[in-house]
């Protein structure tokens, strides 16, 4: 579990609070989406989690561990981050090296190391891919080697930084299928950080960010009948959750819980 505690962090003395007092708690095994448009501290948060900064006040616990200068090398190996750009997460001249990476700066045994590499390619879809070079693969590709990346260290926090925002439609699909696999085949805990409702109303918990602070919580379907959360923080409203909300604010046709249910799964399946 993740918990933050009144967490405060400011880039400098001159600036504003990028997170300006934030308080949340990540349950294991959860989906949890954190959605906010640019500039509302989302990856502030994912920065101030694996210690690449220090919040100025407010206190962060991973599994019962107090995030400090003597905990956070434990703390990083259970928590691994993929990136917006697909593009400057490679180290490795192919995508069996790049998956190996990690691996190899832990010491792993050798056998270990290539039974792990193939299962994790084998998962994200890439078995044919390991003597691939990494640039020449497709955005949607590149990321999945990334994710193979981190489940080879077998991390059990995920976060998923606008992940998704710089491929193209086929990537996208691909990498959220893969996220969906993930939260029902394992137990890792992920956390997408995203301005994609389509995206986040798959999740178990949204989180709405605004000037660094928490302006909603809740499960997707709370938060998309508070549309005016949503529209307040310039995020863009799918067509079937704006018709959703149309017929929730509506007396009589709200009490229809069947009517409610299926506008719910219309938008869900799309
Ligand atoms: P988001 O990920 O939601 O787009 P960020 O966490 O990147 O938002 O940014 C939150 C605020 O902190 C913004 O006002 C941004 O300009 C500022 N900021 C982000 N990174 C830096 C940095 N390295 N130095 C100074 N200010 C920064
Ligand atoms: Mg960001």
């Amino acid at each position: 579990m993740i918990e933050m505690k009144n967490i405060s962090y400011s880039y400098s003395k001159n600036e504003g609070l990028a997170i300006n007092d934030i308080s949340l708690t990540i349950e294991e095994g959860s989906w949890v989406s954190i959605l906010g448009h640019n500039g509302s501290g989302k990856s502030t948060l994912a920065k101030l989690l694996v210690g690449l900064i220090e919040p100025q006040s407010g206190e962060i616990i991973v599994d019962d561990l107090k995030l400090s200068s003597d905990t956070v090398g434990e703390i990083r190996k259970q928590i691994g981050i993929v990136f917006q750009n697909p593009d400057n997460q490679f180290v490795g001249v192919t995508v069996r090296r790049d998956i190996a990476f990690g691996l190899e700066n832990r010491n792993v045994e050798r056998l270990e190391m290539e039974k792990r590499v193939a299962d994790c390619a084998k998962a994200v879809g890439l078995s044919d891919y390991l003597e691939r070079e990494p640039y020449k693969l497709s955005g949607g590709e590149k990321q999945r080697v990334a994710i193979a990346g981190i489940l080879a260290l077998d991390s059990k926090y995920i976060i998923f930084d606008e992940a998704t925002s710089m491929l193209d439609p086929d990537g996208v699909k691909d990498v959220i299928a893969l996220i969906e696999h993930l939260r029902k085949n394992t137990n890792k805990t992920i956390i997408t950080i995203t301005h994609d409702l389509d995206l986040a109303r798959k999740s178990d918990k949204i989180l709405v960010f605004k000037n660094g602070q928490i302006t909603a919580s809740g499960t997707p379907s709370e938060i998309f009948k508070l549309g005016n959360v949503l529209t307040d923080s310039n995020l863009l409203v799918p067509f079937e959750l704006q018709l959703y909300n149309a017929v929730s604010s509506d007396k009589e046709l709200s009490k229809d819980n069947e009517l409610m249910e299926a506008l719910w799964q219309l938008g869900l399946m799309k």
